[in-house]
């Protein structure tokens, strides 16, 4: 990519203390106007009002009300795109457009949902409450805050005729939670790749993060670890269970997983874990700071005990690989004929499959033992760290939040990103919006974010956009 530059980490420090700096004279601008404030709300009541999940919902109502909301904002038809791989789970795309002295930016959210019963919630998921200070609702976190905020932004933009150097383009997107194949973003690229190509893009995946009221940490995620299942399989020819005898499918196959549980893979870092670990190591004044320095300076005996604290942070310093599914037998009576695993292997981008697969063989080492991949993975490659974007991000960041950092970060699970890094567009995980680091609850039940973050993220999103969009001298 020719915009983009390594990350000098001095110069990025000595920026955000000037930023902090200006920060400290210029009036913190944390929520939008009240009539911006009330549009987000109304989308966003809409959105979680639509059921979107996999197999009870649909996408395509989500889609429509956005393109309704859209032209009735002034975007001409031509620039408000509507398609996917079923009328169930049609796609949005929206271009804004600016002077095309850069390339555009996508700026990514998917409107499909993780199912949600009536009977588990305390409320119904599909009604936008208000309570506590929170927004209750299925999606109201993953992921239909940003996706409401793109298209609030979008309508402001154009009220105010904002003049963009680059065009700006939405993407409302189904089916990322999965369940089959009509993933938005993957049919977007194979169809009309046109539409959607850009610079790079935005996307969810790095939100902020509360710790004891506070907020400290606004992540930027940058890149993503990929999956590769493998199904493990020793046959053998049975018999009577009256008659045992040594070679034993289960037997051999349970040693097998035995010897996979005693492997760890390297513990190593990468651009991204590097700079995550050494700010995370600023931000703690406790006993294991001293081992986050050495981790993030990729010393052996820092990262060994930085693993050992924490399971995500083991899962950032390595590819791991652990048995998830279990069969074998036929009888109660029988000797085994089938004993079988699933392998599940969250991959660090820097590791290649041919890697893996080697490796894993190496650790069974036993021929009886077949080792098959299940499905071929779609790795993509790390976003490299865009100095324009971790600036404005940085800048808006301490500007809003004169106390938070911004941390570079990869996270462990997978979004639509892979799809879009896998085809050449860099995509970065940014929200701006603040959740309690212990109230997580995307995919689960009584969904919720913190009403005044979803203000928050509105704000932060339609200053980063646009001071990303901006005419530069
Ligand atoms: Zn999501």
């Amino acid at each position: 990519m020719k915009k983009c530059r390594m990350l000098k980490i001095t110069s990025h420090r000595i920026f955000l203390a000037l930023a902090f700096l200006c920060a400290a004279t210029v009036p913190a601008q944390t929520t939008r106007p009240d009539a911006e404030k009330q549009l987000a709300r109304d989308i966003y009541k809409q959105f979680i009002e639509i059921p979107s999940g996999f197999t009870t919902g649909s996408t395509t109502p989500v889609a429509e009300a956005a393109a309704a909301r859209l032209k009735a904002a002034g975007f001409p038809d031509s620039d408000v795109f509507l398609g996917g791989a079923s009328h169930k789970k049609q796609n949005l795309v929206v271009r804004y457009h600016g002077t095309g002295k850069r390339k555009p930016i996508l700026l990514l959210a998917h409107i499909d949902v993780v199912e949600a019963n009536r009977e588990d919630w305390s409320l119904d998921p599909f009604v936008l409450t208000e309570k506590d200070g929170y927004f209750y609702g299925r999606g109201t976190g993953d992921d239909k805050a940003q996706a409401a905020i793109w298209i609030a932004n979008l309508i402001q933009y154009k009220k105010e005729g904002f003049a963009a150097d680059r065009d700006l383009i939405v993407a409302l997107t189904a089916d990322e939670e999965g369940g089959g194949p009509f993933n938005g973003v993957e049919w977007l690229i194979k169809n009309h790749r046109e539409l959607i190509d850009a610079e790079y893009c935005l996307n969810e995946g790095g939100h902020g993060e509360i710790v004891d009221g506070k907020h400290l940490v606004n992540y930027l995620q940058v890149s993503e670890k990929y999956v590769m299942n493998f199904r493990l399989e020793v046959h053998n020819k049975g018999g009577h269970s009256s008659l045992p005898v040594a070679d034993n499918a289960i037997y051999r196959l349970a040693a097998a997983l035995t010897r996979l549980s005693d492997f760890g893979f390297p513990l190593k870092t990468n651009e991204v874990t590097k700079e995550y670990f050494g700010q995370i190591a600023e931000l703690d004044s406790g006993a294991s700071r001293l081992d986050l320095v050495h981790a993030s300076e990729g010393r052996l005996q820092g990262m060994q005990r930085v693993a050992a604290a924490a399971p995500v942070w083991n899962a950032m310093l390595r590819t791991t690989c652990v048995a998830t599914r279990l069969e074998g037998g036929h009888a109660i009576n029988a000797l085994p004929q089938l004993a079988a695993a699933t392998v599940n292997c969250r991959v660090l981008p820097e590791d290649s499959p041919q890697y893996v697969e080697e490796a894993l063989g190496k650790v069974i080492s036993d021929d009886q033992v077949i080792v098959k991949l299940m499905e071929q993975p779609g790795r993509g490659p790390a976003s490299p760290i865009l100095a324009e974007l971790m600036d404005a991000a940085g800048y808006v960041t301490v500007q809003m939040w004169p106390e938070v950092r911004l941390i570079p970060d990869m996270v462990t699970g997978a979004t639509d990103g892979r799809y879009l890094r896998v085809a050449g567009i860099p995509t970065y995980g940014i929200q701006g919006i603040f959740i309690d680091r212990n109230d997580i609850r995307f995919h689960g039940r009584d969904e919720r974010i913190p009403v005044e973050s979803f203000y928050e993220g509105q704000s932060f999103l339609y200053q980063l956009v646009k001071s990303l969009s901006s005419p530069q001298n």
